[in-house]
């Protein structure tokens, strides 16, 4: 079962929350254990950060993110 089932990416990483720019991720909040797509500065696809530091809206304070994957066709 994909857990991208059911799932709008773009609107996720357009939600106007995160970085417009940047390195497209499935990350997993640490706090609230949420799947969200994020952009993330300074990663690169072929070598993407296991954990960032990103504010999440539900925990509403700056948590930390286990990278799960890179959506490689939102790259920038
Ligand atoms: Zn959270």
């Amino acid at each position: 079962m994909s857990k991208a089932a059911g799932r709008d990416l773009e609107a996720e990483l357009n939600d106007g929350r995160g970085s417009p720019v940047g390195l497209a991720v499935d990350a997993v909040c640490t706090g609230c254990k949420q799947t969200r797509a994020k952009r993330i500065i300074g990663g690169e696809p072929d070598d993407p950060p296991t954990s960032v530091q990103h504010v999440c809206h539900q925990c509403q304070q700056e948590t930390w993110w286990n990278v799960r994957r890179v959506l490689r066709g939102y790259y920038q």
